[in-house]
């Protein structure tokens, strides 16, 4: 899957790119990333990104064209039809300058052409249905471990950073599929916001995590009682699964501080443990995210632990 990420501030990506996971999953080239520089697409002497808003008010928002031509170099069309440049235009150009236009993410780990190459070479094969262009928003949709699963089944997802005020509309209307919020918070820019998105969807792209089931069995798993495997002996029970939080982990020293990790945990009885993960995954879900139970697919075992663990609080 490739992500593109079109803001001011490209440097801000270079050290979330450089570890871990993500590291890796562009090293393998399960993902590769590119940030676009919307300053390479203003045309005056200021690079200028925004302006003041109509009607008044606090603030700057981002102008339209510097956007629209962004969205444009990486193959996107306007809803409406027209657009800034000719997308052979928009092509040529971005090829003819795309080192300066693009940044690419991770010392070169993040692909070999440009993005408009890319784009076109997507759209040649059919595949522009699976781009989605994301502008990350406040006023978003909510982003939530079921879309994060819907993103990780695309090609491309275009990742749009607000600054200041935010985005002039018409950006939205005219290119974004959808509007994404992390949460309920105000952030000072998109760049935090699409750090979270592409991380939580990245995990969920098959090979990333290594095993390909880990995704399933983490906090807001896929909603299916059914899912319990173990993976070289080790009981993974039903953990996350059902759509509840994740049970608490524990690892050596098996006595810390005077606090010992839980006795079921030691002892090797791989139903006990089963049984006991799940048992805190309902009491964790109950404490911090009761609403969460309302969707979770729960079976007569789980109903009657959740009426004891109620009982006795
Ligand atoms: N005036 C906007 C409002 O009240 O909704 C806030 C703009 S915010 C200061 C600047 C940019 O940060 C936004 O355009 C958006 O890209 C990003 N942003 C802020 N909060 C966000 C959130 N909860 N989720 C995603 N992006 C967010």
């Amino acid at each position: 899957m490739r992500f593109e990420i079109v803001t001011i501030f490209p440097g801000f990506f270079a050290g979330f790119f450089e570890h871990g996971i993500v590291r890796r999953a562009q090293a393998e080239r399960l993902v590769t990333i590119g940030v676009h520089d919307l300053r390479a697409f203003t045309h005056d002497r200021h690079r200028t990104v925004d302006d003041r808003p109509f009607g008044g008010g606090e603030g700057m928002v981002l102008k339209p064209e510097p956007l629209a031509e962004a969205l444009e170099a990486l193959g996107i069309e306007s809803k409406a039809g027209g657009s800034l440049c000719s997308p052979t235009l928009a092509t040529e150009t971005s090829r003819e300058d795309g080192a300066r236009k693009v940044v690419e993410a991770a010392a070169g780990n993040a692909g070999p052409s440009t993005p408009a190459a890319e784009a076109a070479s997507a759209q040649d094969d059919g595949t522009r249905a699976k781009t989605r262009v994301i502008l990350l928003s406040a006023q978003g949709r909510r982003f939530t471990q079921a879309v994060a699963r819907e993103l990780a089944v695309l090609d491309r997802a275009i990742l749009i950073c607000g600054r200041y005020e935010g985005v002039d509309e018409r950006i939205n209307e005219l290119y974004c599929d959808m509007e994404l919020s992390i949460g309920d918070y105000v952030l000072s820019g998109g760049e935090l916001a699409a750090a979270v998105v592409l991380d939580a969807t990245m995990r969920l792209i098959p090979g990333v995590l290594g095993n390909e089931a880990s995704g399933e069995f983490e906090s807001f798993g896929v909603p299916d009682a059914s899912i319990t495997s173990d993976l070289e002996g080790v009981p993974r029970s039903q953990h996350g699964a059902g759509g509840l939080l994740d049970y608490p982990h524990y690892t050596r020293p098996a006595d810390f501080r005077g606090l010992r990790a839980p006795e079921v945990l030691l002892n090797g009885d791989h139903q006990q443990i089963r049984q006991w993960r799940r048992e805190q995954q309902l009491r964790k879900t109950l404490a911090n995210r009761p609403d969460l139970l309302e969707q979770a697919a729960l079976n007569a075992e789980d109903r009657r632990l959740l009426d004891q663990i109620r009982r006795q609080r």
